[in-house]
């Protein structure tokens, strides 16, 4: 059971649980709480560069001369004889998150703020979507060259049709150990049990704030908090574990919600991670004093329940986590800003429209939807995939502040968070 928010806070938190009232549905957007309309085809134009699909633009580059902390190549992949790609850093591949579709039912200012993305706003039409069998096929590969962990995410996965036919082809898939979604919870109640039969193991919820107030502005939909703690009530009753929780910090805008959600979260056995606001894509209006860092964030909670930091639990760990001292819980922070850890990643994304980016940041990816649907065999995709990997020496976030601001970078909902 998941509790409600503590009551009297400002603008009031809704309770998880009973929710039996109507609730309005969010109206006037394309692809709001339904599947993605299929929009007319149109030149992108200046678009496509706000989605990143900029083809011409390389990957972006480590401008020195790349270390090699570790050997060339890991032992093969078990039941191939290949051994793993190692990237010029010496990293492997290990996680893949791949992008669902472009569209979200959402506006959250920091992603896909509502100026930019309205009405007319061209998403990718529908045959330039990689098909569920598509994505299946190219998940098998990348986990044939080292991924373990698979993560479905968007745009807004819970909006493309029959989300649990791909979460059960992926789930079949030999050598995947981690199956997780990322969503924004809006559909959960209708989703998690039939994702959690597919074979879902467990899922993140986006959660900004539990002041309705504050999440209706920062979601740019006027979406009810109510519904997503009702979402992610559902996702506890599926049995879904651990639910985790993420939250972005916006300074100006919802740091005073980090007290409230992570007594929530801690109250509610949930695994909480704040995420500090990043510079991803080129339309959310980034600016450093925007960013809350990790110290602050864990200040203000370390003054009401105090904390003590824990030790990461596997190489590459993304958040750092902290334990309430008395034993109540953890909670963690995703500080890519103020503690970056390129060294660490071990992240391939693939877009909707089948891309393989290596960096969050990137400017551009590679285009594997081609050669797929020109006729290529397992062997060729999976040359060009360890290809791009090979060559792989990301680590935009080490570089922030070396004046990388002004370069082009994808937004995060082409190629999922
Ligand atoms: N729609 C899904 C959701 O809301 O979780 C999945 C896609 S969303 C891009 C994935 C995650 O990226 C969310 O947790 C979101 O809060 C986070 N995110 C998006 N833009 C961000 C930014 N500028 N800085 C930090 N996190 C961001």
């Amino acid at each position: 059971m998941v509790p409600a928010g503590p009551a009297g806070g400002t603008g009031g938190v809704p309770s998880v649980s009973g929710r039996t009232g109507a609730v309005p549905e969010v109206t006037g957007l394309r692809g709001a709480g339904g599947p993605p309309a299929e929009p007319p085809v149109a030149d992108p134009g200046p678009q496509a560069a706000a989605r990143g699909r900029v083809y011409d633009v390389p990957t972006m580059t480590d401008p020195r001369p790349a270390e090699r902390t570790t050997p060339l190549a890991t032992p093969p992949a078990p039941g191939t004889s290949a051994p793993l790609p190692l990237d010029r850093l010496g990293r492997r591949m290990h996680d893949l998150r791949i992008s669902v579709t472009d569209r979200c039912n959402f506006r959250c200012s920091y992603c896909m703020p509502a100026e930019v993305f309205g009405r007319d706003y061209a998403f990718l039409p529908r045959r330039q979507i990689l098909t569920y069998e598509e994505i299946a096929r190219l998940a098998h590969l990348f986990v044939a060259v080292g991924v373990e962990k698979l993560r479905i995410t968007g745009g807004e996965p819970t909006v493309r049709h029959d989300l649990p036919d791909l979460v059960r082809m992926l789930a079949a898939i030999d050598g995947v150990r981690d199956l997780t979604l990322t969503t924004n919870g809006s559909a959960l109640r209708r989703l998690a049990g039939p994702l959690a039969d597919a074979g879902l193991r467990r899922i993140t919820v986006s959660l900004d704030s539990l002041d309705d107030e504050v999440f209706r502005r920062m979601n740019g939909v006027d979406f009810p908090v109510g519904r997503v703690l009702d979402g992610i009530a559902a996702a506890v009753q599926a049995g879904l574990a651990p639910v985790k929780v993420n939250m972005v910090v916006r300074r100006g805008v919802n740091e005073d919600s980090v007290l409230p959600v992570a007594r929530w979260a801690r109250d509610a056995g949930l695994i909480l991670r704040f995420i500090e606001f990043m510079d991803v894509g080129q339309t959310n209006g980034w600016r450093m004093d925007e960013v809350v860092p990790q110290a602050e964030i864990l200040a203000r909670i370390d003054a009401a329940m105090p904390l003590e930091a824990l030790p990461a639990t596997y190489a590459g760990e993304v958040a750092g986590r902290f334990r309430y001292r008395d034993g109540s819980g953890e909670v963690g922070v995703i500080a890519s800003v103020t503690q970056p850890f390129c060294r660490a990643c071990t992240r391939a994304r693939l877009s909707a429209e089948g891309e393989l980016y290596t960096c969050l940041f990137a400017a551009g990816g590679t285009d594997l939807k081609t050669p797929l649907r020109a006729g290529a065999t397992d062997d060729e995709l999976s040359e060009r995939i360890r290809a791009v990997w090979t060559i792989r020496a990301d680590r935009y976030s080490e570089l922030r502040a070396a004046g990388t601001a002004d370069r082009p970078r994808v937004e995060m909902f082409a190629i999922g968070g």
